[in-house]
């Protein structure tokens, strides 16, 4: 696919108004070609125009013709699926063959939401049927179901450049609930998110939409995200990134006359808690199990496990020497910004300022923005006197805690904020702790892992990737797994309405043979 480095506003290419910029190699610190432009919020305003414009035919094509939309976009990725791959890893640093498997992951996600689209579920169908004979006053016939919100803006991710980008999870909810999209693009991945953002944008042709069901901007600095987020016309906002990001657009859909739901996934850190049995008999096994996976992507996933703590005692230093094998067999690998870099190296200094000590360092850098492995280690006295010791370093670096007893490990787990995941490692013996533990952490995670790591996320729909605040900026919803489409939902009542005039969901005849809540009942009738 020949990259133009334009906007792509409905079924247009819009050169730069604004400047440009070349992708960046994190790799070999070289520009890449070719000139990508930047937008103004005059093409933001043209985006919001034809999504509105496009809402009403949009929200109310048929399920079939959605879901078939959604299958042609999965296509379109698994046909580009090289090309795609071959131009993210230049623009991040992360492997070819990784970033493959990654767009067959996004394709995956855009079929099964076309099956969510095609089940009709989503439309939460309820009826309370009219009961004109009811005492002391009759009741109306009263439907509801869940339609779109409107247009949504989403902001691509940095660090899954296809899975959480311009074609991921966002993007494939969205549509699925019947919201045109305007993209964000990341300037992470300039021409990736091109090549992704085309595949939608043939698809809506081939589909017979309206242009306006998907547009792509991008812009130098915060101007073009802020004129989004600020866009009378947007109703919704999806963000994964940091938490100063997230919360400026959070603050900003928050402030705006008319407030609008802002989804933002900021920063969890995903502890691990070993417990005493489990550690006694496989710490090294643990250990070793931690380590690969706190540097899956260089560290640079919402999922890395980041700290891990276990009750110093049988096991613990067999543990520790097994994580410690893996740092120092990883090689310095590329982060995927100079920006990402910057704040890893700045995190780790200043949890080593507050009293963490290095253990193990993995190969010394080599390039410029290469992130070396790390492992950091701190006693869980000086943990619960440091709160900044449980925030976030993005990149490949863990820390490891050395804790006292069994009560301090109730009060660490006390103090951690809200995170995407927690994750127990036990044996039958630590069941009483763990039921300690596991009311501290519901309330303070969206997912509890035992014996295994919260990373790679299954999307699926028992999913949750969501959490209390940090990890999220609404603990009510998750961004992956089938339910992530709620986000772009809302419930509209129809009372007293004739049959012609009802939506295909709520029709008498049920014409779809939909799953519906008719009178408190679950039926197909
Ligand atoms: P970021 O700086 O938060 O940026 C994410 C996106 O939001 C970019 O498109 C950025 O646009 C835009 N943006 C950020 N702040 C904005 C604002 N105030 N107004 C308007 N737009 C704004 O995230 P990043 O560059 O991907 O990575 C930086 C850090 O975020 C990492 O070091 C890491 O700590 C964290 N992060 C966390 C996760 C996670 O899954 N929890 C994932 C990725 C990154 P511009 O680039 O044009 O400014």
């Amino acid at each position: 696919m020949k990259l133009t480095g334009n906007l792509l506003i409905g079924a247009h290419e819009v050169a730069a108004t604004s400047g440009t910029m070349k992708a960046l190699n994190p790799a070999t610190s070289a520009e890449i070609e070719p000139d990508f432009a930047f937008g103004t919020s005059a093409e933001v305003d043209r985006a919001a125009e034809l999504a509105d414009d496009a809402f009403d035919s949009y929200n109310n094509t048929s399920l079939d013709e959605r879901a078939a939309f959604l299958e042609r976009i999965a296509d379109g990725l698994d046909a580009v699926a090289p090309e795609l791959a071959q131009r993210a890893s230049l623009e991040t640093g992360l492997p070819a063959a990784q970033l493959e498997a990654e767009t067959a992951k996004a394709a995956t996600q855009f079929r099964q939401f076309a099956s969510v689209v095609r089940q009709g579920r989503f439309r939460q169908a309820t009826i309370d049927p009219a009961q004109p004979e009811r005492q002391p006053r009759a009741r109306m016939d009263h439907r509801m179901q869940k339609i779109a919100l409107g247009p949504v803006a989403i902001f691509g991710a940095s660090n899954f450049p296809i899975s959480y980008s311009v074609a991921g999870g966002d993007t494939a909810s969205a549509l699925a609930a019947g919201c045109p999209v305007i993209l964000k693009a990341h300037n992470a991945h300039p021409g990736a998110s091109e090549i992704m953002g085309r595949v939608i944008q043939q698809a809506v042709e081939a589909s017979g939409l309206h242009e306006g069901v998907f547009s792509m901007v991008r812009g130098g600095g915060n101007a073009i995200g802020e004129a989004l987020v600020d866009h009378p016309l947007i109703k919704g906002v999806t963000f994964t990134g940091s938490e100063a990001g997230g919360m400026a657009l959070f603050r900003r859909a928050q402030q705006r006359p008319d407030p609008i739901p802002a989804f933002t996934e900021m920063t969890s850190v995903n502890p691990t808690f070993v417990l005493p049995s489990a550690l006694a008999a496989r710490g090294a096994a643990i250990g070793d199990g931690f380590g690969e996976r706190m540097l899956v992507n260089v560290g640079q996933a919402c999922l890395k496990p980041a700290i891990l703590l276990a009750i110093d005692g049988t096991g613990y230093d067999e543990l520790r020497q097994a994580l410690i094998a893996r740092v120092e067999a990883m090689h310095a690998r590329t982060m995927l910004t100079p920006g990402i870099w910057k704040s890893y190296s700045e995190n780790v200094e200043r949890q080593r300022n507050a009293g963490a000590e290095r253990i193990a360092a993995g190969g010394k850098p080599q390039g410029a923005w290469d992130g070396q492995a790390l492992l950091l280690e701190v006693d869980g006295e000086r943990m619960l006197n440091e709160a900044s010791l449980s925030e976030e370093a993005f990149g490949p670096a863990a820390l490891l805690v050395r804790v006292k007893d069994v009560e301090q490990l109730v009060a660490l787990a006390k103090q951690f904020r809200g995170q995407l995941s927690a994750t127990l490692q036990l044996d039958a013996a630590d069941h009483a702790l763990a039921s300690r533990l596991l009311p501290i952490l519901e309330r303070r995670t969206g997912r509890i892992v035992i014996n295994a790591f919260a990373h790679p996320q299954e999307v699926s729909y028992a999913s949750i990737h969501g959490g209390p605040f940090p990890a999220t900026s609404d603990s009510r919803f998750t961004s992956v797994g089938m339910t992530a489409i709620e986000r772009f939902l809302r419930p509209v009542c129809y009372q007293g309405f004739p049959d012609d005039l009802l939506p295909e969901a709520l029709k008498h005849d049920n014409p779809r043979g939909l799953w519906r809540l008719t009178d408190g009942e679950l039926s197909k009738a």
